[in-house]
Parts: structure tokens; C-alpha cells; sequence
């Protein structure tokens, strides 16, 4: 199953990160083995074991909501943390980030679902956020660009939509803040249900659990 995802992600260049929330070590090592070294988790106390108990040329990917007082067990070893979703935690992050002597990559999570369920900025919040004098002064994150989840429906034509809205958010992100920063280039959107959609719609990044590693308890 790895192969065949990797072979279609490989024309457009996607990155996979293989979500192994719940899922033990030993399954982590057999996709490893195989090559694979981007991994999700979307708890903290989940990444940090599994961090401890891996090789340390794993990227590990935060991908669940972040609580800010939780930032600082992550801080020293994370890839990217996918799931901004406030200044504060943002603050939490540059301020964690320091004192590891880090910069840290961060996405910012949209709300695109319709599911009031889901965490995530509005477009407001996020301009906001980018404009404030407190953000002005991090100099320990590094934004690589956004994030989102579909609403979890069979109809194509809503799950579409959600991903070209975030594709918009990040479009006009880059023109109006990003510009000049090379980095700023991820669109992390597509799990098992949805990613050749996501991948159509433009997405760097698609986030695969089930398909990969079986059903979640
Ligand atoms: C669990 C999870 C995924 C993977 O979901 P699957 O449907 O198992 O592929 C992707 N993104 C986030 C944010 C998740 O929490």
C-alpha cells in the first residue's frame, strides 16, 4: 500500500506523512524499512514515546489541536507542527522554540469544514494574527504555509470546494505576507478518504493513516 500511494503522490512531488496515531512502534518500523520517514501523531505524550523509542532521522508531524502549555515537551525535536490555530499558541511555540535554540516549522490550521467539530482559523483571525505587533516580534517559528480537513462526506463536490477554499487562503497568504519567503510553499489537506481529490486540488502534503495501517480502534 505504501508504494502505490507513493508512485501516485510522485508526479506532483506530494509529500506523505504516514499517520500512526495509536498505532504501535513496531508497525512505525516496518514502513520505515520500507523508506518511510515522515510520521504523524496527534497527541503529544503519543510523540514523545514514540520519538524516544525510534531512529532519530524520523521528521515527526504534530497534526492533532496543541494545547500552548504542552508545546515545550515537543519543542526540542518536532518537524512541523501542522495545527496553529491561535497567537497564543504561536507564542507558546517561538517561546519553546528559543530556548531549544530552534526555529520551528509551523502550518496554519484552517476551519474549511462545515462541522462546527473541527479547530481552525477564519481568514479574519489569521490576518489578524499576521498583523499584530506581537507577532512581529517571533523569530523561533517559521510558518511553511496551511492546513486543513474536509468535512468527512461522500460528496466530492463539497469536499472540492473546502480544499480550493484553503488553497485561496494560502494563495492569498503568499501574496499578501509571504511573498519573499521560499519556505512558505506547504498545503497539508488529504487523509485516506479524500487525498486524490486534495492532490487534484493542489495539495504539497496529504496526511494517510487508515489506508496505510489498517482501520483505528
Ligand atoms: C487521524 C488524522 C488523519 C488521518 O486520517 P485517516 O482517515 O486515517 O487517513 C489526518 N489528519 C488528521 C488531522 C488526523 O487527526
Amino acid at each position: 500500500m505504501l508504494l502505490k500511494i507513493l508512485n501516485e503522490l510522485q508526479a506532483t512531488s506530494t509529500t506523505l506523512v504516514a499517520v500512526s496515531k495509536t498505532k504501535p512502534v513496531a508497525q512505525i518500523l516496518e514502513l520505515y524499512a520500507q523508506g518511510q520517514r515522515h510520521f504523524g501523531e496527534n497527541k503529544v505524550q503519543e510523540v514523545v514515546e514514540k520519538y524516544e523509542a525510534l531512529p532519530k532521522d524520523i521528521h515527526w508531524h504534530l497534526i492533532g489541536h496543541l494545547q500552548s502549555n504542552k508545546v515545550k515537551y515537543v519543542a526540542s525535536f518536532v518537524h512541523l507542527i501542522h495545527s496553529v490555530d491561535s497567537l497564543k499558541l504561536l507564542e507558546a511555540i517561538d517561546k519553546q522554540a528559543a530556548k531549544n535554540q530552534r526555529v520551528v516549522n509551523c502550518l496554519l490550521q484552517f476551519k474549511i469544514a462545515a462541522e462546527d467539530t473541527k479547530y481552525g482559523l477564519t481568514w479574519e483571525e489569521a490576518v489578524s494574527m499576521l498583523k499584530s505587533e506581537t507577532y512581529s516580534t517571533f523569530h523561533h517559528v517559521n510558518i511553511c504555509g496551511v492546513m486543513g480537513m474536509a468535512t468527512n462526506t461522500a460528496d466530492e463536490v463539497t469536499i472540492r470546494s473546502e480544499f480550493r477554499n484553503l488553497r485561496g487562503y494560502f494563495d492569498a497568504l503568499k501574496r499578501d505576507f509571504f511573498a519573499q519567503q521560499s519556505d512558505f510553499k506547504e498545503i497539508s489537506m488529504g487523509m485516506s478518504g479524500d487525498y486524490l481529490l486534495a492532490i487534484e486540488e493542489g495539495s504539497t502534503m496529504v496526511r494517510i493513516g487508515s489506508l496505510l495501517f489498517g482501520e483505528r480502534a
